[in-house]
């Protein structure tokens, strides 16, 4: 709806309407005004800078922002020093907080040198009240902070800001308002996130999530569907669902949809070539699931399953809801049904209580999965959360523990990854490697005059590098995979010519 929107034509003598997004509109006309005031008094652009801490959900949702700082006459830059700064923020450990309250300072010294700069402050640190405490006491320049349920009215929060001169803090405690139909600005044309669910109510003992995102909330699967469409004319052809738990989707809805049958939806919309999703709770991945994803031409062969422990005793104490055994039996039932695909996961060592013999029953999983990758973390204690008051493990045992569990991590996924040389494989290119070996790999792989290093992604999720067009990035070619390193492949495309001329690349 919103590319159809014109903001000259809204009447702003009306007062603000009380419907969304309709209102979000209202203040994104009157913000206009006032940045177009700004930019006259100024005699030059205003530029508005997005960072983002975190997760796929929160780089989702500063795209959101960015979008409509974009439609509201904003010049978005990279640029800390930019006249509106807005830092996203991310609270899963508590050094993340730390890092922003530092960059915070580093925003001070701009802003004194600029006194037309405004900073905000948005994102899962903002929804806890020590942070809220501290910001008031400490970081008084800080002109706009709101929280993650109230994301949506950030046009009306911005447009307060311009106006009311003091620190405007608007953070909900909770809130099960989705608000469709907002401007968003894609990082990259050809794919997308697409948040399907808000919040989380499983309540690991170590994860602060539940506490600052709240409770599970479903999109509704015709919203989902007309957004995914709407990217799909607009180029997308991959697209990625996002939720804490996107195996519960649909338990809040009314028509008792389920994830299974929203994918058979999505796989439905022609144009769209490849599905992801993320994040998926083992316990509560049903067969029908595996079913759907076996049988789809769309969804790629790649489940992303986190572990966190192989200790039936851990797991008990993180609030997991599975064990050991039944882990395992599922990660064996889904390649049993889908032979080729890959499994990733995620890992904590060091987690409160944690012995040695725990450490080997997650290695024990990690030889009996196989995965194809594992992302490691060291426990971080999280305030706020009940494993921060259990009994923390000594540092030393956490980094002999922590050194073993990535030693096998790399041997087994080393060895996965290699099954794949030789194998041709479709992949879709995502960007152009100029990174510092880019020329040495061209010159490995014997590429032509014109040619430049692309980066694609394997349905399975591996990266592989080729010599390729620029203008083949957002398409999906055929990938003869040469030589594996390590987690990697560098590649050969079949059809050196494939994808550019459906993008008019070629005449
Ligand atoms: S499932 Fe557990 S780890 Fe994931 S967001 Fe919810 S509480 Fe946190």
């Amino acid at each position: 709806m919103y590319e159809r929107v014109d903001l000259d034509a809204i009447d702003l003598g009306m007062g603000p309407p009380s419907l969304e997004p309709q209102r979000q509109y209202y203040f994104m006309a009157k913000l206009r005004k006032t940045v177009d005031q700004e930019k006259k008094r100024l005699g030059r652009p205003l530029t508005a800078c997005v960072v983002t801490f975190g997760c796929q959900m929160n780089a989702r949702e500063s795209e959101k922002l960015s979008g409509i700082l974009q439609m509201t006459g904003f010049e978005l830059s990279e640029q800390e020093n930019s006249d509106f700064v807005i830092y996203n923020t991310c609270t899963v450990r508590d050094n993340a907080n730390q890092k922003v309250y530092g960059r915070l300072g580093v925003l001070n010294g701009y802003k004194k040198k600029n006194p037309n700069m405004k900073i905000a402050l948005c994102g899962c640190m903002t929804q806890e009240e020590t942070v809220i405490a501290k910001l008031k006491e400490s970081y008084p320049f800080v002109d706009l902070i709101f929280g993650t349920h109230n994301l949506y009215a950030f046009a009306e929060l911005v447009y307060r800001t311009y106006h009311e001169k003091h620190m405007l803090i608007e953070v909900w405690k909770e809130s099960d308002r989705i608000v469709e139909d907002l401007p968003v600005l894609r990082k990259y044309p050809f794919k997308s996130g697409i948040n399907i669910m808000f919040g989380c109510n499983n309540f690991c003992s170590y994860c602060i999530v539940p506490y600052v995102r709240g409770r599970e909330r479903s999109r509704e699967p015709k919203e989902i569907l007309r957004e995914i469409e709407r990217l799909v004319q607009d180029g997308v052809v991959e697209i990625m669902l996002l939720g804490q738990n996107v195996n519960s989707y649909g338990k809040n809805l009314e028509d008792g949809i389920t994830f299974a049958q929203l994918l058979r939806e999505v796989e439905k919309i022609e144009g769209l070539q490849r599905i992801r999703f993320m994040t998926s709770h083992p316990k509560d991945l049903s067969d029908e699931l595996i079913q759907v994803m076996k049988e789809s031409k769309k969804i790629c062969k790649h489940l992303h399953l986190p572990l966190q422990s192989g200790s039936d005793r851990i797991l008990k104490a993180m609030n997991r809801r599975y064990t050991k055994e039944s882990y395992i039996a599922l990660a064996e039932k889904i390649r049993r049904e889908i032979p080729e695909i890959a499994i990733t996961t995620d890992i904590i060592v060091g987690f409160p209580g944690e012995t040695a013999e725990d450490v080997e029953d997650t290695i024990d999983v990690i030889r009996r999965v196989q995965y194809d990758n594992a992302f490691t973390f060291v426990y971080s204690k999280r305030t706020g959360t009940p494993a921060a008051a259990m009994e923390q493990v000594p540092e030393e045992q956490v980094r002999e523990g922590f050194d073993k569990v990535l030693k096998c991590v790399q041997e087994t996924a080393r060895m996965r990854v290699q099954r794949y040389q030789g194998q041709i494989q479709e992949a879709l290119v995502e960007e152009v490697n100029d990174g510092s070996n880019s020329e040495e790999a061209l010159r490995e792989l014997n590429a032509t005059e014109g040619q430049v290093l692309l980066t694609g992604r394997l349905s399975n999720n591996t990266i592989v590098h080729f010599p390729g067009l620029p203008g083949q990035v957002g398409t999906i070619v055929r990938v003869r995979l040469e030589e594996c390193r390590g987690f990697y492949y560098l590649g050969r495309m079949e059809d050196p010519l494939e994808g550019t001329k459906e993008k008019g690349v070629l005449n």
